[in-house]
């Protein structure tokens, strides 16, 4: 393909939403309903169902269903908590909010995610979970965290937000009752979206009303049926809450975007191969590992690492020159414990890290950037996005 400049700017991704999506928010507003209400209920239904859990609480954001997530197992201060710095920050936020300690093992170089090898010298007594990160979309390795969680008396709650609709050993993510809790989310760059939105999954019944009540004032039993006519008049405030809840607003959006996740999915997933064929001859290109085939990847990021010594340049000057010339990329992500606040977390929790660091962290937070994947994306963009790429590496 001859390099033609794109006239307008291509975005890494961007959500896909239709007319049965306007026309269910239209019908909310004319209702006269728009916030918690019958629509939220159905939604919590359909993610039950779609999930194969018992429950599934929809909430204001994926990080809001992680803090109180952190609340209800009753994370205490000092406790600590295994995860990965290759995720987005709310992994570790959440748990330092609670007063716990987020404590990082390095991820394995081929899939970006947590590596379970790594996750047993990072236990302690205040050792109370682990957090897995679905990072990419890809499944991380769940059995090798459940036994190591077993042996050692600890919970897992499987950080799902990027993963909605992968599966792993023929269930869908975060349905397995070895994990205590998952989280999914429906932020508009995720598989599917509710503008902002999350939701917490999980088998037990005995966490329901707590996680009900913590996402809404504190307030025992769904405040919104008091509304109605044959609801009680009175509330009565169990403890402090947050103001969390789910819209129907955004229900309209998520009970049609639910039916068309697997739709969406697949299409993401023809999009990545593709990108892979198109992609595979590039000297100085790392491209992603597409999943072991008894799990089911759901492609919610193609991230691919430059090697800055082939390419003779570093990933920010690739990122800028791609920008330049109309084509968006997002950095999933720079490791969690460089950012500001947490090199002085760590340099004051010295303990919370590896002896030996977090290198392959580092080596690929320097290294890797997302192209655009999205399942609207067509055919002549991606075209465009690799002809981009050739073009920049050509011109150097
Ligand atoms: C998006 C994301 C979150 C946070 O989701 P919100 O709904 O935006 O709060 C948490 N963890 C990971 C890995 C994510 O990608």
């Amino acid at each position: 393909m001859t390099y033609v400049r794109r006239e307008t700017f291509l975005p890494f991704t961007r959500p896909v939403i239709g007319p049965e999506e306007i026309e269910e928010m239209i019908d909310s507003i004319n209702s006269g309903w728009i916030t918690t209400g019958p629509k939220s209920a159905k939604f919590e239904e359909e993610l039950a169902l779609y999930n194969g859990v018992k429950h599934c609480l929809a909430m204001n954001s994926a990080t809001t269903a992680q803090e109180i997530m952190l609340q209800v197992l009753g994370l205490q201060s000092g406790d600590e908590v295994i995860t990965t710095a290759m995720t987005w920050v709310s992994t570790l936020s959440t748990v330092v909010l609670q007063g716990g300690v987020p404590v990082l093992a390095d991820i394995d170089p081929k899939t970006l995610n947590i590596d379970p090898t790594r996750i047993e010298e990072m236990i302690t007594p205040r050792t109370r979970g682990i957090i897995p990160v679905h990072l990419t979309g890809l499944p991380a390795p769940m059995e090798a965290i459940w036994q190591i969680a077993a042996k050692h008396g600890l919970w897992v709650i499987e950080d799902a937000a990027q993963a909605m609709g992968a599966h792993y050993t023929g269930k869908k993510i975060g349905s397995d009752p070895r994990s205590i809790m998952s989280v999914y989310s429906f932020h508009p760059n995720k598989n599917m979206t509710t503008g902002e939105g999350g939701a917490i999954a999980l088998h037990e019944d005995r966490f329901v009303d707590r996680i009900k009540r913590l996402r809404f004032h504190g307030i025992e039993k769904d405040a919104w049926k008091r509304f109605a006519k044959d609801g009680s008049p009175h509330t009565e405030v169990m403890e402090p809450g947050r103001k969390a809840n789910f819209m129907d607003l955004q229900a309209s959006l998520g009970l049609h975007q639910i039916k068309r996740l697997d739709g969406f999915n697949a299409r993401r997933g023809e999009l990545f191969h593709r990108y892979l064929e198109l992609l595979r001859d590039i000297d100085g290109l790392m491209l992603p590992w597409a999943g072991d085939p008894i799990h089911g990847h759901c492609f919610h990021l193609f991230v691919l690492r430059i090697r800055p010594e082939i390419l003779g340049m570093d990933r920010d000057t690739f990122v800028q020159a791609l920008k330049d010339e109309n084509i968006g990329t997002g950095i999933h992500y720079r490791p969690a414990h460089i950012h500001a606040f947490y090199r002085d977390y760590y340099a004051n929790h010295p303990h919370a890290l590896p002896e030996d660091g977090l290198p392959h962290s580092e080596w690929s937070g320097e290294r890797l950037m997302s192209i655009p994947l999205w399942p609207g994306l067509t055919e002549e963009d991606q075209d465009q996005v690799v002809a981009t790429i050739k073009q920049v590496i050509a011109k150097r």
